[in-house]
């Protein structure tokens, strides 16, 4: 089956990715969030990500503008019914997931293909609580969408092959480059990469560096890009802490259990970049350490 539109639940920072890349693709994609905000917030921002990626000559300015015409918003989740693939991207809370595809599966199309971006819970989990479980499987990109080549494609237990060729057809007319991920908790690349974060805010707790030596030793001692804490700042403290939980439940391993200063800055509401305070404070010019 060929997919051509997209319906993307969540228009948060990975919602609007989604949408943005998959716009430029040439789907139609319609937005579902449960904030009027949001979804407004979520295409100024897609459209100037996009004029940017035209003012640097990565996207044509045609193709800009018709990628513009190919999003729509709506606050009923019903009406993306109607879409051939539908993108499950809101918080990364298992009842809210759950909440949304039982929603949303009486309005399905019987060939629908549904998916979810979630970082860490199980897909064949979420998969039992469809009408399709074949039809379902892990669609997981990488922040931020536009930017970043891979995406993990989780087949649950009972995910059909027509599924994952489907989704495979649609990463690659994105440009972008599958990795095939079993069902197990955090998949492949959360389950190597928030232990690392989870062990930076141990090194932060325990007092054995600050944040800005912490995040200038893995930077400079071991070529990463991005600090840890930075990098933590950047997905959301919110979502590294959803996926220590998932772990530390699903293995059962004390290996994986969640720093108890990670929970702090998620109690105190210090998400990261997103509410403008996490490791680092954002508010100012320059981002300054809070530790
Ligand atoms: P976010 O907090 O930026 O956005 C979540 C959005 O979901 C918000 O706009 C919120 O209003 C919306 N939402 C909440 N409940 C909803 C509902 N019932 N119906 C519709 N919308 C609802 O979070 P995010 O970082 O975009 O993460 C979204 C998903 O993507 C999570 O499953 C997360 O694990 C996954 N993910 C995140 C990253 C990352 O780096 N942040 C990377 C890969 C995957």
């Amino acid at each position: 089956m060929e997919i051509k539109s997209v319906g993307v639940v969540g228009a948060g920072q990975m919602g609007n990715g989604i949408a943005h890349v998959l716009a430029l693709a040439g789907y139609d994609v319609v937005m579902n969030d449960v904030s009027q905000e949001n979804l407004n917030a979520a295409v100024s921002l897609i459209k100037r990500n996009i004029d940017r990626q035209v003012s640097r000559g990565k996207v044509e300015e045609d193709a800009a503008a018709e990628a513009m015409t190919r999003i729509s918003t709506t606050l009923a989740l019903p009406e993306l019914g109607q879409t051939d693939l539908v993108i499950e991207a809101a918080t990364e809370r298992e009842t809210v997931k759950i909440a949304i595809f039982e929603d949303l599966v009486p309005h399905l199309k019987p060939n629908t293909i549904l998916t979810s971006n979630t970082s860490s819970i199980s897909i064949t989990r979420l998969a039992s609580r469809t009408d399709r479980p074949e039809k379902f499987m892990g669609f997981h990109f990488m922040n931020p969408v536009p930017v970043m080549q891979l995406v993990e494609l989780i087949r649950g237990i009972a995910t059909d092959e027509s599924t994952f060729k489907a989704c495979l057809a649609v990463v690659e007319k994105l440009g972008k480059t599958a990795a095939s991920a079993e069902d197990f908790p955090a998949f492949i690349v959360n389950r190597i990469l928030m232990p690392m974060i989870n062990e930076a805010v141990y090194t932060l707790y325990e007092g054995v560096g600050s944040v800005k030596s912490i995040d200038e030793s893995l930077k400079l001692g071991a070529n990463h890009p991005m600090g840890p804490l930075e990098l933590a700042d950047f997905i959301g403290l919110d979502t590294c802490l959803a996926i220590m939980n998932v772990l530390h439940d699903g293995l059962a391993d004390t290996k994986y259990r969640p720093c108890p200063l990670l929970t702090k800055y998620v109690e105190a509401g210090w998400l990261g970049r997103k509410t403008q305070r996490g490791f680092y404070d954002y508010r100012g010019e320059v981002p300054v350490p809070t530790r």
